[in-house]
């Protein structure tokens, strides 16, 4: 076979579809956020503003997380020098997992090396090793959760998304003495809807499964101890397993599961994905406690995401941008093609220094392009309104569809 040709023509066809990955070369300044410098393919330099950071709160910088990162760095050096089982449990890992148990008011936590491991492993162990169990997935679910119940062999049943009926339904098609898990997200991230997680509790109580709620783009953002939309809700008590990631409004990096101590200890005892990995590095693992301890006690940094979030879908809507309707901090905006999507962050970036990543097929359907933006506290009103006057231009310029 010939290798590279196969590789070629694999990557032709992304070029042909619009759909061709380019990575911004991006220096993120601490303490200065979200400005950055971004070095073009010829290596000249240019200031950007970001507009597109899962850094939500600005975390990634807060001088205390900073600290904390550079003072376990000092005391235990680079890495945590081996597995969890093989010397590589660090006191800060401890402390950590101690943490986030008492966030979501579990009585214990586990950490793994990121929020995409932590849905693989943990919904691969479960899937795989409940006897005869059967998934029931929302039907917008992430990759990670998807690749894990893919990778258990388990058999899997798609819900509508956000649908709880629909959910009943196929849950009244099982007998009710067999192993389920249902398994669904908070806020979805690329279109920033919030699903009913009461409503799934309930549906999922009533015919014995157990729940898999991913709060990756809602821990440290929602509720008013950070610990996502079910404790926004009231309803933490009733997830099986809340997992999240330390990566995104906590600025670090990791993931993390919690719930029942058996549960926990029983994916720590059989999940590959945990245990056949080196740990967290220690310094890691201080700045996301720093991180996790302060958004559990303050709620500025999410009032102020909160409300930007909210200025800047209005000032789309008054611009007659065709912003998406999105119940979170989300703030997408349609395009509808693959390729006036690309153009139109080129521009943005080129014209007007404004850095937002084109999102286009297969994170989202085709025909449902966009650009999706992430306000956050540290995007102040002056910021909006520039992002919304080069909006407007690029709009007019490409001739892109407005709102209707
Ligand atoms: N779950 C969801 C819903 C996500 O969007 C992501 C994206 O990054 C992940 C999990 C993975 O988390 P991490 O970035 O920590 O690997």
């Amino acid at each position: 076979m010939d290798y590279e040709a196969y590789f070629a023509d694999s990557l032709n066809q992304l070029h042909d579809e619009g759909r061709y990955r380019i990575f911004a070369d991006l220096e993120r300044r601490a303490g200065d956020f979200p400005s950055a410098l971004r070095r073009d393919a010829d290596g000249r330099a240019q200031d950007v503003e970001i507009w597109c950071s899962n850094d939500y709160l600005g975390m990634g910088q807060h001088p205390d997380v900073l600290a904390a990162m550079r003072e376990a760095l000092d005391r235990c050096g680079a890495g945590a020098g081996g597995t969890r089982n093989i010397s590589g449990t660090n006191h800060y890992h401890v402390l950590l997992e101690r943490e986030l148990a008492e966030l979501h008011e579990k009585a214990a936590a586990l950490l793994f090396t990121s929020g995409y491991v932590a849905n693989w492993t943990t919904l691969g162990t479960l899937a795989s090793r409940l006897p005869d169990c059967v998934v029931f997935s929302d039907s917008l679910n992430h990759a990670s959760m998807i690749e894990g119940i893919r990778h258990s062999k388990a058999e899997k049943r798609i819900f509508r998304h956000n649908d709880p009926a629909h959910l009943d339904e196929l849950l009244a098609e099982l007998p009710p003495e067999r192993a389920k898990i249902v398994a669904f997200e908070s806020v979805y991230s690329m279109d920033g809807d919030i699903a009913p997680i009461a409503e799934f509790c309930d549906v999922a109580e009533r015919h014995g499964a157990l729940t898999f709620l991913d709060e990756v783009h809602a821990v440290g953002m929602y509720g008013p101890h950070g610990a996502g939309v079910a404790e926004r809700d009231g309803c933490m008590h009733r997830i099986t397993v809340v997992q999240g990631t330390l990566a995104k409004a906590f600025g670090v990096l990791g993931g993390y599961i919690a719930g029942s101590r058996a549960m926990v200890d029983f994916i720590r005892s059989n999940a590959s994905g945990f245990i056949f990995t080196t740990a967290l590095p220690p310094a890691l693992a201080a700045g996301a406690l720093t991180s996790v301890r302060h958004l559990r006690r303050s709620s500025v940094e999410r009032e102020a995401q909160q409300r930007q979030a909210a200025l800047l879908k209005r000032r789309f809507a008054e611009a007659g941008l065709p912003v998406m309707p999105s119940d979170s901090h989300i703030v997408p905006l349609l395009v509808g093609d693959a390729r006036l999507c690309k153009q139109a962050s080129d521009e943005l970036l080129a014209d007007h220094g404004i850095y937002v990543q084109p999102i286009n097929y297969p994170t989202v359907p085709r025909g449902t392009e966009r650009l999706r933006f992430t306000p956050g506290p540290l995007h102040d009103d002056a910021a909006v309104e520039r992002l919304v006057k080069a909006a407007r231009r690029v709009w007019d310029h490409l001739n892109l569809k407005r709102a209707a």
